[in-house]
């Protein structure tokens, strides 16, 4: 049976690029070898590294004054890296979720935090508004989408203090203003590639701003200054990551996959509102293209397993909802096809039938 692959993350990446990736693996364009056997420093695999950083610069048209890295760690080692490279006295952060409150955590152990903002007091099911950074703040962290509470802030903010964004998972899903930010990271597991590797855009201004000592491999300028080679990159997960760089160039970059988005969203979202039986968590102006989070209304929610077992039958996979929601999610990010949203309303509307 045909499965419908709507995972949080690592998530679904489009049907050609595993192909594509699965032939570099055999051969690499024809040279006899695998990706994951040749030199990160031999001119094959540098090839595929100023492709993946030219198409990353071309497809959110990034300015000439910031630098592309493809790093190891995780968005969570980001958490702490950007502190330890910015963080002088104080720092501001706005608290929109799990993910935002750990970078806080880390944070804090560089300096003190000013949170401008919580949505905690209703599960982090909002988007704070009318919230004033601090002018004093050596940088304000947003996180751009909420993965696991279905929110997601859909302009560029303008900031007195250097913007730095978590974006792991709606990274090319919109076009975004890179000038208005200072940094920009994420995993690429969400909307890119595979787990183990990790994006950062920096502007070239911000690394060696600070006194203290950092730690070789946690300065930004080390790896700016090696071109993301001062140790072996995951040379793999950058392929693939490759692939799917290409092929949101084919089809027409950014602002065409957040057309594209936003149809299958209002596809799902209009389902949620119409079906008596669900209701979504997320208030509507701060609802997220990328995790949509839903859940049973309260009259038929012994019925939530059920469900659950209802659409896995019928080939959805990773609906479940987190388990600080509850209820399910649907995450749709940019490989996600509309059939796939198409199929989910379908299951939904044929478990109405069958309760209602
Ligand atoms: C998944 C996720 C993370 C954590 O990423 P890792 O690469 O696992 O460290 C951080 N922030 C957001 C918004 C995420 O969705």
């Amino acid at each position: 049976m045909r499965k419908h692959n709507f995972s949080a993350g690592p998530s679904i990446l489009a049907k050609e690029v595993i192909k594509n990736t699965a032939n570099a693996v055999l051969d690499l364009n024809g040279i006899g070898l695998s990706i994951m056997e040749i030199s990160h420093r031999g001119k094959d695999f540098q090839g595929v590294m100023d492709e993946a950083v030219e198409l990353f610069k071309q497809l959110l048209d990034i300015p000439e004054n910031y630098h592309v890295l493809f790093l190891g760690g995780g968005a969570s080692m980001q958490f702490c890296m950007a502190p330890y490279n910015l963080l002088n006295k104080k720092a501001a952060y706005l608290e929109t979720g799990v993910w935002a409150k750990k970078a806080i955590k880390e944070a804090k152990g560089f300096g003190e935090v000013e949170v401008v903002a919580s949505s905690a007091d209703k599960n982090y099911n909002y988007i704070p508004k009318g919230f004033e950074i601090p002018e004093d703040a050596d940088y304000f962290h947003i996180t751009t989408n909420n993965t696991i509470f279905g929110t997601e802030i859909h302009e560029d903010y303008d900031s007195p203090v250097p913007l730095v964004a978590d974006m792991s998972s709606d990274i090319f899903s919109r076009p975004v203003d890179v000038s208005k930010y200072a940094l920009i990271y994420g995993g690429a597991q969400k909307n890119l590639g595979p787990a183990g590797v990790t994006f950062v855009i920096i502007r070239d201004d911000i690394p060696g701003r600070l006194e203290r000592y950092i730690p070789t491999m946690l300065n930004y300028k080390t790896h700016i200054d090696q071109g993301s080679m001062f140790n072996t990159p995951p040379c793999l997960p950058i392929y693939t990551c490759l692939e799917t760089l290409r092929w949101l160039k084919k089809l027409g970059g950014v602002s065409v996959m957040q057309k594209m988005n936003r149809e299958k969203a209002d596809i799902l979202y209009g389902e949620i509102e119409r079906n008596p039986m669900f209701s979504g968590t997320a208030e509507k102006d701060s609802r997220s293209l990328m995790n949509i989070c839903f859940v049973m209304e309260e009259k038929y929610k012994e019925l939530e397993k059920e469900f659950l077992e209802f659409a896995t039958s019928r080939g959805m996979v990773g609906i479940k909802g987190h388990r600080s929601v509850g209820g399910f999610r649907a995450s749709t990010y940019n490989a996600m096809p509309r059939e796939s949203i198409i199929a989910l309303v379908d299951v939904m509307k044929e478990f109405e039938k069958k309760n209602l």
